[in-house]
C-alpha cells in the first residue's frame, strides 16, 4: 500500500467511505433492510446482529459523514433532535451548558422543556460575544452548544476562539453544522468536540427524509455515544440511511449552486425598495463576513431578511409561486420560512424580539433552481 491519498471532498462526497458494497461489487451502497443477523456459531457474529446495534447501510453513512467531518466515529439518528437528544444525554443533573442565544427552535424547546427537567442548566448567548461567552462559563459548565451561521440570524462564532475558551475550562464544544456541512466548515478541525447535523438539511438534499448525524473523534466519547445510541434506540432505518448516501453524493455541486444562487438573491433583495435589512453572511458588508471567511471554504445557502411592513409577510408567502412557502431548509427546492411563527415558535417573545426573530423577518432556503427564476417570483411577490 502507498502512502494514503488526501483526496478532495469533492471526491470524498461520490465515494463515501467503502463507497461499494464488498460482497456483490454493487455500485449503489446495498439497503440491508433487516431487522436481525443470523449467527454463524455459538459465540460467533459476522459483526452484525441487531439492526439497532448495528446495521451495515447505516454503518457506511456513519463512516461516511466521520470521514467528511475529520472524525473517527460517526452516528445516525431518525432525526436532527434525536442526534442532539443523545448528545444532552451525556450530561448529568446539576450540569450546566452555554448555549447560543438564536437558536432552532426544536433545541431551545428541548432543552427548556425536556432537559432542564431533568436538571440541565442553560444559559443563552450571543454567540458573537466572545466576553458574554466567557462571563456565562461557571463551576458546573460543561460545554459549549454552538450553532453558526445561526438560524435564523446567521449571526457568525469565531470557532477557533470558542475551541481554545473550551480547551482552556476544561469545556466540550458541540457545534451544529446544519447549515454549512463539512463540504464548507469542519468544526472539528477548529477545535470542537462534537458536530451534529440535522441530515434532513443539506445532506439528505432533497426534502424527502429526516436524519440525524453526530461525530467525534475521542474514542471515549465515542463509547459513551454508543452506548446511550443503542440504548436509546433512535436509529435512522437502513432506507433512510441509503437515501442520505445518495443525497451526499451530490453535496459539493448542490453546494455550489445553492451558494451562487443565494449571493445573487442576496443582493438583489438589498437593493429592493420593500426590503428593510437583509442576513447573508456571503455579503461583504455582513458583520460575520471576515470570520466566516477565516474558518470556513464557504457561505451557504441560508438568508433571512426583514420586509418594510408587517403586511407584506402575508403577501409574499401567498404570491411565491416557484419558491415553496414551507418548513425546513437545505433541499434543491427553494423553501420559505416565517421563522416567527413556524421554526422559533417555541422561543418566547421576549427573547425572540432580542435576537431579531420579528414579524417582519422571512427566512429562505434557496435551492438549486435558476437564480433569475428565483428572483422574478420574489419579484413579483414583493410588488
Ligand atoms: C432542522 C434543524 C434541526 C433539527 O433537525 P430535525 O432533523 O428536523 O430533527 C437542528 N438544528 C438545525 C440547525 C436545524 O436546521
Amino acid at each position: 500500500m502507498g502512502k494514503e491519498r488526501k483526496l478532495s471532498i469533492c471526491t470524498e462526497v461520490v465515494h463515501g467511505a467503502q463507497g461499494y458494497d464488498p460482497t456483490t461489487g454493487a455500485v449503489s451502497f446495498p439497503i440491508y433492510q433487516s431487522a436481525t443477523f443470523r449467527h454463524p456459531g455459538l459465540h460467533q457474529t459476522t459483526g452484525y446482529d441487531y439492526s439497532r446495534l448495528q446495521n451495515p447501510t447505516r454503518e457506511e453513512l456513519e463512516r461516511t459523514i466521520a470521514k467528511l467531518e475529520g472524525g473517527r466515529f460517526g452516528f445516525a439518528f431518525a432525526s436532527g433532535m434525536a442526534a442532539i437528544s443523545t448528545v444532552l444525554a451525556l450530561f448529568r443533573p446539576g450540569d450546566h451548558i452555554v448555549i447560543t442565544d438564536d437558536l432552532y427552535g426544536g433545541t431551545y424547546r428541548i432543552c427548556e422543556e425536556v432537559y432542564r427537567r431533568y436538571g440541565l442548566e442553560f444559559t443563552y448567548v450571543d454567540p458573537r460575544n466572545p466576553k458574554e461567552v466567557e462571563a456565562a462559563c461557571r463551576g458546573n459548565t460543561k460545554a459549549i452548544f454552538v450553532e453558526t451561521p445561526s438560524n435564523p440570524m446567521m449571526k457568525v462564532a469565531d470557532l477557533g476562539w470558542m475551541g481554545a475558551l473550551a480547551e482552556r475550562a476544561g469545556l466540550w464544544l458541540i457545534v451544529d453544522n446544519t447549515f454549512l456541512t463539512p463540504y464548507f466548515q469542519r468544526p472539528l478541525e477548529l477545535g470542537a468536540h462534537m458536530v451534529v447535523h440535522s441530515g434532513s438539511k443539506y445532506l439528505g438534499g432533497h426534502n424527502d427524509t429526516l436524519a440525524g448525524l453526530l461525530v467525534v473523534d475521542d474514542p471515549e466519547l465515542a463509547e459513551r455515544l454508543a452506548l446511550l445510541q443503542k440504548s436509546e434506540g433512535a436509529v435512522l432505518a437502513p432506507f433512510d440511511c441509503w437515501l442520505l448516501l445518495r443525497g451526499i453524493k451530490t453535496l459539493a455541486i448542490r453546494l455550489e449552486k445553492q451558494q451562487e444562487n443565494a449571493l445573487k438573491i442576496a443582493r438583489w433583495l438589498s437593493t429592493h425598495p420593500k426590503v428593510e435589512k437583509v442576513n447573508y453572511v456571503g455579503l461583504p458588508e455582513h458583520e460575520g463576513h471576515q470570520v466566516m471567511k477565516a474558518q470556513a471554504s464557504g457561505f451557504g445557502a441560508m438568508i433571512s431578511f426583514n420586509v418594510k411592513e408587517v403586511g407584506l409577510v402575508a403577501q409574499v408567502l401567498e404570491r411565491v409561486e416557484t419558491i415553496i412557502f414551507a418548513e425546513s431548509l437545505g433541499g434543491v427546492e427553494s423553501l420559505i420560512t416565517y421563522p416567527v411563527v413556524q421554526t422559533h415558535a417555541a422561543i418566547p417573545e421576549g427573547i425572540r424580539n432580542r435576537i431579531g426573530v420579528t414579524d417582519t423577518l422571512l427566512r429562505l432556503s434557496v435551492g438549486i433552481e435558476a437564480v433569475e427564476d428565483l428572483i422574478a417570483d420574489l419579484e413579483q411577490a414583493l410588488c
